[in-house]
């Protein structure tokens, strides 16, 4: 008899979305006339980059031709793709990442997705709260929880995120092995600051734990004090694996590229306590299981470090963060306590009432969707997600049908 992974039961199916959707279809139907403004789902809306674009273009052309088409590639991806990155994602910042301890990839959530396979089954996790789904999701998956009540998977950690510790969570009060950590943050938007995350690369060392980085939003970093990579830690790469995108830096959310640094310093332990690197294992899963990115996109991704291309990708992220100054500065001015927007392109608003109320209140009266912020944990109650990534039209409009729904 063929049997399912059981552990997929515990999961709640992910209402989020459909809910929004359904909400906001009664909504259509109901109002006819009246045109919505999304500013809820995190996908980007402008076009991809020039140089990209361009590059794309002369990538596809090669493969036109047996002289320069291109077959598998190495899995790990390009050494032209690899090497750009070493060299200005971390040599730039005074990090000191090889081009052989990137693994480029078609998306950071598969790797945040994936890289939990390489550890025991039964190490404690922690997980932030509120979160990105994908984390906590893919650890139920693999059998590291048991039932869920009341929002709380029992065996993981919570790192509770609120308004007192500006969603930088603090150390857990027991002992844990595999930490996630997201910065800039999504849902919330917030900033860890070097000494905070120096504090959270002491205690990993301390207690022989990994950090899972995902710096997805690292290209939102507006303030010179913020960290772009963990990396810029000293001490970090013996004890964290990060995460990174093109996606939301250079619009390739429908184009797919991305890539996971793991040091070949970065250890964990067998039952016996006896360190192992986790480069080799993470080569042995990608070679095994896939087979890379396509090469016009690698190509393509390339083309964001050219000098035409890291002009026009500033040009783009300064595009959603103007966005984003709009959003803040307006919900700040109606009197709301307000999170993110700042250094990210997502502004956690503290709706003073329920998620899904305040999620209706600015649907119903200003015909703008919004993220109710309980949906990414028990923590995000209370509070709303609006994302910047939309054109400056459709976030003006928003703005003034929101001020004078609340006025
Ligand atoms: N990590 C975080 C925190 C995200 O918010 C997202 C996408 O929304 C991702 C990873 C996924 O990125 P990708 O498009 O590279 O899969």
């Amino acid at each position: 008899m063929i049997r399912i992974n059981e552990h997929y039961l515990k999961l709640r199916a992910s209402y989020l979305f459909s809910d929004i959707a359904k909400r906001v279809e009664a909504f259509q139907q109901a109002n006819p006339e009246r045109e919505v403004i999304k500013l809820g789902i995190g996908d980007v809306t402008r076009a991809l980059p020039q140089a990209c674009i361009e590059a794309f273009h002369k990538a596809v052309d090669e493969m036109a031709y047996d002289s320069t088409f291109r077959g598998y590639g190495p899995e790990q991806g390009y050494s032209f793709l690899r090497e750009k990155i070493a060299q200005y994602d971390f040599k730039a910042r005074g990090a000191d990442i090889a081009p052989d301890e990137i693994f480029v990839s078609d998306g950071a959530k598969c790797d945040t997705a994936n890289i939990q396979e390489l550890f025991a089954v039964d190490i404690k996790v922690a997980i932030p709260d509120p979160v990105y789904p994908v984390y906590l999701d893919t650890n139920v998956m693999a059998g590291r929880c048991g039932e869920s009540r009341d929002s709380r998977f029992e065996n993981i950690v919570y790192l509770e995120g609120n308004r007192n510790n500006g969603f930088v969570p603090g150390f857990p009060l027991e002992a844990v092995d595999l930490i996630y950590l997201c910065f800039p943050n999504n849902p919330t938007g917030s900033t860890i600051s070097k000494d905070q995350l120096g504090h959270w690369v002491d205690y990993a060392r301390a207690n022989r734990a990994l950090i899972l980085y995902d710096a997805a939003y690292e290209a939102f970093i507006r303030d010179d004090e913020i960290p772009h990579s963990i990396y810029e830690i000293d001490g970090a790469k013996e004890v964290a694996i990060e995460f990174r995108s093109f996606s939301k830096t250079a619009g390739f959310t429908g184009t797919r590229c991305a890539f996971t640094v793991v040091p070949k310093a970065c250890m964990a332990f067998d039952s016996k306590g006896i360190a192992h690197a986790l480069h080799p294992m993470w080569n042995r899963r990608q070679t095994t299981k896939f087979n890379g990115v396509s090469y016009p996109v690698q190509r393509s991704g390339e083309a964001i470090y050219s000098d035409q291309g890291r002009d026009q990708v500033k040009f783009l992220v300064n595009y959603y963060m103007n966005n984003a100054k709009l959003i803040r500065n307006a919900m700040s001015d109606l009197g709301f306590e307000c999170v993110g927007g700042e250094n990210s392109p997502y502004i956690w608003v503290d709706g003073q009432r329920d998620s899904w109320e305040f999620f209706d209140l600015l649907l119903n009266k200003a015909g703008v969707v919004c993220t109710p912020g309980v949906g990414f944990g028990k923590c995000g109650q209370g509070f709303i997600r609006i994302s910047a990534f939309n054109s400056l039209d459709n976030v003006q409009n928003a703005i003034a049908r929101i001020q004078s729904a609340l006025a």
